[in-house]
């Protein structure tokens, strides 16, 4: 039983690009990761010690081999492919779009696009697949018990997937769009602030917005303006730059984005 692999298939080809922190949690089931770069040295890592390909979807652009010819290797050496898209709804058509591409396991996180419970998580893709995983999770005590997903976030999570199928996403990018338009307009009135809109590529494609202040004017590195908001009530937690933040709204509820467009507007007026 794992963690305890032996006399199973153990090792996991990974492109080294596609390399994003959550590698521990391949290694706690007992696998070994082989690292590669180019299609050549995939070929070549891949033997009869290969239990899986793993791809990282928001690495699509740096990685040397692209999602439809990985998921092309994988059918010719016959070994299951898994894809992270942990983060990578909406748009709605990634639900499908890489299973229908070939990928026999597909990953979303519960608690980003999809506004689910934040433990939980969809696994999609090979029905038979999904169910060898089944003993390895609650109510069963494999491996995955340490990360029991409970029965409220599983029903929770089931709702929030239905909500998420039928809701009017225009409508929600909008929405969100209107909450960055605010903060812009309360920061406009701050001189030496400049803001911008922008739509990440593929990870948590939704509206955020950048904040950069002039140095000169507003003597505060990023990380202390974040740090003042984080330390205030209630906390706002920031990503800095060198001067500037980064705001995502779409996790704020009703007029919370009024509060954070007026902490940072004081925080930067006194700066
Ligand atoms: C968020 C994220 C995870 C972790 O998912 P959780 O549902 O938060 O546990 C894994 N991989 C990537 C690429 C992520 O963005």
């Amino acid at each position: 039983m794992i963690p305890d692999t032996t006399g199973m298939k153990c090792e996991i080809v990974q492109q080294k690009s596609h390399r994003c922190g959550y590698e521990a949690q391949m290694l706690l089931t007992g696998a070994k990761i082989v690292w590669v770069e180019t299609r050549e040295q995939m070929e070549a890592a891949i033997n009869d010690r290969t239990a899986m390909m793993f791809f990282l979807n928001l690495a699509d652009p740096r990685g040397q081999i692209k999602r439809e010819e990985f998921v092309k290797i994988g059918k010719a050496r016959g070994v299951p492919t898994f894809m992270d898209a942990a983060a990578d709804v909406p748009p709605a058509s990634h639900l499908s779009d890489y299973v229908k591409m070939g990928f026999d396991l597909v990953a979303f996180s519960g608690g980003k696009g999809l506004l689910g419970p934040q433990a939980s998580g969809l696994l999609l893709g090979n029905k038979e697949m999904i169910e060898w995983g089944m003993p390895c999770i609650s109510p069963h005590g494999g491996i995955g018990r340490g990360m029991k997903v409970g029965k409220e976030e599983i029903m929770g999570l089931l709702a929030a997937v239905e909500r998420y199928l039928k809701v009017d996403h225009d409508a929600e990018f909008r929405l969100l769009e209107s909450k960055i338009k605010y903060i812009m307009d309360v920061l406009a009135k701050v001189p030496g602030v400049k803001t911008e809109q922008f739509v990440p590529e593929i990870a948590n494609h939704l509206p955020h917005m950048r904040v950069d202040w002039d140095p000169a004017q507003h003597k505060l590195t990023g990380e202390q303006v974040s740090k003042q908001l984080l330390e205030g009530d209630p906390a706002i937690m920031l990503p800095a730059s060198q001067n500037g933040v980064t705001i995502s709204v779409w996790m704020m509820r009703g007029d919370e984005h009024r509060l954070v467009a007026a902490r940072l507007r004081d925080i930067l007026a006194k700066a």
